[in-house]
């Protein structure tokens, strides 16, 4: 069963010191597959709204436990549904 998992990882902003929140999205055959077709959903600090898309500063992100997501297709997420329909095309 193929699942898409939500990561989650926060680290420092560089302008404000604020909690940066960064996702990617990471999709499983199975239970005991690796995670494939990984895909970084952007990253945006919460203080001030800076998009970091990388740590910079020293210390170790602190990572969230990946949670299942299940992601609909919509004509806004352009490339999002883009995402999900190469998913789709490798399935079958
Ligand atoms: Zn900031």
């Amino acid at each position: 069963m193929r699942k898409q998992y939500l990561h989650l990882s926060v680290y420092s902003c560089d302008r404000c010191s604020g909690p940066v929140v960064a996702g990617s999205l990471a999709v499983r055959e199975n239970e005991i597959s690796k995670e494939t077709d990984i895909q970084q959903v952007g990253a945006i600090c919460l203080s001030c709204g800076h998009r970091q898309s990388k740590m910079t500063k020293l210390g170790m992100p602190r990572q969230f436990p990946p949670v299942e997501w299940e992601q609909q297709i919509t004509a806004d997420a352009s490339h999002s549904s883009m995402v999900v329909e190469e998913v789709l095309n490798h399935a079958t």
